[in-house]
């Protein structure tokens, strides 16, 4: 009976070495493959060019190359391009390449599916399936790094968490997988060009805190109103605002690191003024900036952009007091691509 081969973009490099100098070889073929794993990207033990053919042989027999695969491409009027990607496993997550006049950035799936319930997000119609793998979602960065040289002719600029899945939920191989791109034996980009989108675990944003991580840290938060955040965002029920706050307040104490609040503003939940004067004072907590998103329809119409009235008190009143605020059209949306939406139709 066949056994299973083992995954062998999950050893470490450490382990790769040991491995050969098991096999009667040098360590240092250890640091041939670990390259192609992950600097190359090699999507098969064929490609390792400069390994000799018994070798590849061997670790052929011993293991698998776990790549996932872009299935289906979708490009927008606006630029940008929607992957849908195939794992190993025959699951689909999605990944979203969104160009601007400078940047191309990358938002990438941590999960199949998702355990939170926010009720105004289509993934969380969606039933979580399981975790990515670090592997899993650096190739995700991988792919859009290739469709940016070949369509826009530049490298990928920056990286968001805000495709499928709570990051938080699956902390580390999220933090692995970062840890491979940000790597002069990865990628090599900067953590200073990745912003880690969470709906708020506290736990999980002190321990952050405490590895003293670089990369960029967006909240969303929606409401800082207990009673409301809870209705859009059921776990609030189980980390509630004092909680998040306090973990916020920990993460800037220990990494100088200003906070994101993304926010979306909806027709009669949070489109108040009592609403805006809560967010005001959340602000004040840690130093942050507050992103008011678009919202992108999902359904029947529970949820409803708030006017532009409203749009404009927001503005307003949080740059009466001081808070850098920001507005993000959506981009995408003809082909499903905009935040919230992924969550394949297929
Ligand atoms: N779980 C993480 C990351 C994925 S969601 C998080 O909650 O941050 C990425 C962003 O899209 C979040 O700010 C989320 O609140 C927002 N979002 C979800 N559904 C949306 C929708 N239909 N329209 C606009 N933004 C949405």
């Amino acid at each position: 009976m066949e056994t299973k081969k083992k995954d062998i973009r999950a050893l470490t490099k450490e382990q790769l070495r040991d491995f050969f100098v098991s096999q009667g070889d040098k360590a240092f073929r250890g640091n041939q493959v670990y390259e192609w794993l992950w600097q190359k990207s090699a999507h098969s033990f064929e490609a390792m060019t400069n390994i000799s053919k018994e070798t590849r042989q061997m670790l052929e027999d011993n293991f698998v190359i776990n790549h996932i695969w872009v299935d289906q491409m979708q490009r927008s009027s606006d630029g940008t391009i929607k992957n849908a990607v195939r794992l190993h496993d025959g699951l689909v997550v999605e990944s979203v390449l969104i160009p601007t006049e400078t940047r191309t950035t990358a938002c990438v799936s941590s999960q199949v599916g998702c355990s939170l319930d926010c009720r105004f997000c289509a993934t969380a119609r969606l039933k979580r399936m399981r975790n990515l793998n670090p592997d899993e979602i650096y190739d995700q960065v991988v792919a859009i790094d290739n469709e940016s040289r070949l369509y826009f002719d530049r490298p990928l600029s920056n990286i968001v968490f805000m495709g499928m899945g709570e990051p938080l939920m699956n902390y580390n191989n999220v933090l692995q997988a970062i840890e491979k791109i940000t790597s002069p034996e990865g990628l090599g980009m900067s953590p200073k060009r990745i912003t880690l989108s969470t709906s708020g675990v506290p736990k999980m944003i002190r321990k952050m805190a405490d590895e003293e991580v670089k990369f960029k840290l967006a909240v969303s938060l929606h409401s800082a109103i207990d009673e409301v955040r809870t209705s859009i965002m059921p776990f609030n029920a189980t980390f509630p605002l004092k909680d998040l706050r306090e973990a916020l307040e920990y993460w800037y104490s220990k990494t100088k690191n200003r906070i994101t609040y993304e926010y979306v503003v909806w027709q009669g939940i949070n489109d108040t003024q009592e609403a805006v004067d809560a967010l005001v004072r959340f602000c004040k907590f840690a130093p942050s900036k507050v992103n008011l998103i678009e919202y992108n329809p999902i359904d029947d119409g529970e949820f409803q952009q708030a006017s532009e009235t409203a749009l404009k008190m927001y503005q307003d009143t949080l740059e009466k007091n001081g808070i850098t605020v920001t507005v993000r059209r959506s981009r995408g949306k003809d082909i499903d691509a905009a935040c919230g939406q992924l969550a394949n139709k297929q």
